[in-house]
């Protein structure tokens, strides 16, 4: 019993350009041997479903320059940061290894690899263990997405994100208003 999921990734930044412009994780590498010097931004993308709570970023990993957000990324990684029991209940039957691959932190097959993916893999789990802040904020992120298309927030989400808060931007304004601002509508009376 296995069921497909189709699903469809959107980057943060083209929904939340301020926030993204702040808070993406930038790292440079001044000496090293398994990568070229220079710096290399972590950029998430969500899952544009607003039915779908799959509590998962994929995240493309760029050489930090202009140019090279328009060609393949040089890692994609997948991270989803509940248990694996989480995954299996949600995934409604994929096998344990699918399971493992989604939650990550993983080198998602389905996307294109470079030769450079492996360290970067390493470079994210480094991250993702030493900085409790980034993985919150990899979570918060996934919030403000999903609020922003409109899903019936779970309070699980509420948790992370009030959108009467003020806004990640700095702005002033809270985020209702501000970055959170053209939510796309909630569908009325329809349930599933
Ligand atoms: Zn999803
Ligand atoms: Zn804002």
């Amino acid at each position: 019993m296995t069921k497909e999921k189709i699903m469809h990734y959107e980057p943060f930044f083209k929904l939340f350009k301020k926030i993204a412009e702040r808070e993406t994780r930038v790292i440079t590498f001044l000496t090293n041997e398994k990568i070229p010097i220079g710096s290399y931004a972590f950029v998430p993308s969500y899952c544009a479903d607003k039915q779908c709570d799959c509590r998962r970023a994929l995240v493309s990993v760029y050489e930090d320059k202009k140019e090279a957000y328009s060609k393949q990324p040089l890692a994609t990684i997948s991270y989803g940061w509940e248990d694996f029991k989480f995954y299996r209940d949600w995934s409604g039957g994929f096998e344990d290894k699918m399971i493992q691959e989604f939650k990550g932190p993983a080198l998602d097959s389905m996307q294109p690899q470079s030769q450079y993916a492996p360290f970067l893999l390493a470079t994210f789990i480094d991250l993702i263990e030493k900085d409790e802040d980034y993985a919150q904020r990899l979570q918060r992120h996934y919030a403000f997405f999903k609020y922003k298309k409109g899903m019936r927030m779970p309070s699980k989400l509420r948790a992370l994100m009030n959108p009467l808060t003020p806004c990640a931007c700095q702005s002033g304004k809270i985020f209702k208003l501000c970055c959170g601002k053209n939510r796309s509508r909630l569908r009325k009376g329809k349930r599933r």
